[in-house]
């Protein structure tokens, strides 16, 4: 790649970064044709890939140093909604040059959310093109104890990790389409760039969580995955839904609309027999009780006084409608 050279590239901002660091479940990290992964007996590796497009997935010229944090955080989710506990991940990058200030920036990001989701890099690949960011998670978890979509039951309470739509109200301050004012700008600038993927909670949830998934294309649309997996109607309880002071102001009446559809959110929803609040309660993270399960399929909306409220055009995947489709 350019004056740099790929294999200097990999060798200066990759496998030098903090992050490609030694350490125990890392066998062999970069360097060799594979990585080698360490699992204690009893465990099942976890694995999900994620690719994020220029112009698809962030807006062209990003800030690398936010880039790297977003790429990995939304990789890393998937770990968190599977209940395992992070290991490593790969990085396949594609750049159109190598430039220095933005590899130096990229990697700095990169390591700043491997910290704190606690993955190590193992490997990649760098390839000359248009920008492409391809994350490979790897986690591990107890056999058996995976957080599926598909064990929801009728009875159960329907949870959330935090509040959602606040990274789809960041996206006009993210597109340039309006100036970003204050601190409440600047959190929901940070949801969008620097999501906190919430892997303590989805091993909390492991034996308590009857269902789990990450939220990354809208509460509703999310909640029908559980839905059609288990076999059950999800119903959301508007009002119990937390928006946030951020989301209020940036939004105005359009709040409520982000958090049920917005995407971007990487928060958990899940579902839970009530007999296990408590338990979760006590691991000390927090979470929102947003809803129930019910018999039936698909997703449904209410209001307060238990109307159905549920928009009648959605554009929802997997949103219940008249073909009674889940
Ligand atoms: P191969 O030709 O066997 O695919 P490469 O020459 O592409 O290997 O890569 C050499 C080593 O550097 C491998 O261990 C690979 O995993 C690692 N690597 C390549 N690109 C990256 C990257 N962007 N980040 C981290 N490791 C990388
Ligand atoms: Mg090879």
């Amino acid at each position: 790649m350019a004056a740099l050279g790929e294999f200097a590239l990999i060798r200066q901002y990759f496998a030098a970064a903090a992050c490609a660091a030694p350490r125990p479940g890392v066998a062999l990290g970069i360097g060799d044709d594979c990585a080698l992964l360490h699992l204690p007996p009893g465990e099942r590796l976890a694995v999900s890939t994620d690719t994020q497009v220029a112009g698809v997935h962030f807006p062209h010229d990003p800030d690398p140093f936010l880039l790297a944090q977003r790429s990995l955080a939304a990789a890393a989710s998937d770990l968190a909604a599977m209940g395992a506990a992070p290991l490593g991940f790969t990085l396949a990058l594609t750049l159109p040059a190598a430039e220095p200030a933005w590899l130096e920036a990229f990697a700095r990001g990169l390591d700043v959310m491997a910290r704190a989701c606690r993955l190590s890099l193992i490997g990649g690949d760098t390839t000359r093109g248009p920008l492409n960011i391809n994350v490979t998670v790897f986690g591990s978890l107890p056999a058996g104890q995976a957080l599926l979509r598909s064990g929801a039951r009728p009875g159960d309470l329907l949870c959330i990790g935090g509040p959602t739509g606040e990274a789809a109200a960041a996206l006009p301050l993210v597109l340039g389409a309006r100036a970003a004012v204050g601190a409440g700008d600047a959190q929901l600038l940070a949801r969008y760039w620097t999501p906190q993927p919430q892997l303590a909670l989805g091993q909390a949830l492991r034996g308590l969580a009857s269902a789990a998934l990450d939220v990354s294309d809208g509460l509703l649309a999310d909640c029908g995955h559980i839905a059609a997996a288990s076999g059950v109607r999800l119903v959301v309880e508007a009002p119990r839904l937390p928006l946030s002071a951020a989301l209020r102001a940036a939004a105005g009446d359009q709040a409520l609309t982000l958090a049920l559809s917005g995407g971007d959110d990487y928060v958990l929803a899940f579902t839970l027999a009530p007999h296990a609040v408590s338990a979760l309660q006590v691991a000390g993270v927090p979470f929102h009780i947003v809803g129930r399960v019910e018999t039936g399929s698909g997703v449904a909306l209410h209001d307060g006084a238990g109307r159905d409220i549920t928009p009648a055009s959605s554009g929802y995947q997997h949103f219940g409608g008249a073909d009674g489709q889940a």
